[in-house]
């Protein structure tokens, strides 16, 4: 089975772990480098993106993600995961970086405004089986995508999962829901990328 990281510097990763268990990966937190270097795909959870990024830069993961993500590295990124792996973030905080890996811009707290949290039913592209439902908590939507990156879902007009290469992102939070569809699409991402050859 294929070994699946969870990036446990903040968030919701517990929820995460359970959820790749479910689809048939082993799940492991990653804290440090050498954790990072142990596995062959990544989830980004949902939480605090600025924080995430900070304490990416303190514990000596930003550089080394970047450059495993930019190598091919299969990323799954939900909610503040979603704006890490955004290229571009609209009005980005002072210091907050993303690792980067899609070629999109995203807004922070798009949906938050009117609504804190919601859940509603998002049919994605890729998953059988009738629309998912989404968990979207102070939830980014994507702005714009480039060229390279596939939109898989809208909600009311709005970006809210897109695909580019390895790179999976959702506004929503799948982990809390016990539907693990879209884990299962990128278990299946990471199997493909074995296949495929070495990291
Ligand atoms: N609003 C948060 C952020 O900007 C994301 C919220 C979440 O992950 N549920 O980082």
């Amino acid at each position: 089975a294929p070994v699946i990281g969870v990036l446990a510097l903040q968030g919701d990763v517990r929820e995460h772990v359970t959820a790749l268990a479910t689809a048939g990966a082993v799940a492991r937190a990653v804290r440090r480098p050498d954790e990072l270097a142990g596995v062959d795909g990544l989830v980004v959870p949902g939480g605090e993106s600025t924080t995430i990024s900070k304490l990416a830069v303190l514990f000596g993961l930003m550089e080394p993600l970047r450059t495993r993500v930019r190598a091919g590295l299969p990323v799954y990124g939900t909610c503040a995961g979603m704006i890490l792996l955004a290229d571009k973030i609209l009005d980005p905080r002072s210091g907050q970086e993303t690792f980067g890996g899609i070629d999109m811009i995203v807004r922070r707290n798009a949906f938050g405004r009117q609504n804190e949290s919601f859940e509603a039913a998002v049919d994605v592209d890729g998953v059988a089986g009738g629309p998912v439902e989404g968990v979207f908590i102070r939830a980014p939507w994507v702005e714009s995508v480039g060229a390279a990156a596939e939109v898989l879902a809208r909600h009311e007009g709005h970006v809210v999962a897109v695909r580019q290469g390895n790179a999976l992102a959702t506004s929503f939070h799948p982990e809390l829901t016990g539907d693990h569809r879209m884990h299962a699409l990128f278990v299946d991402m990471v199997r493909d990328r074995q296949g495929a050859g070495s990291l």
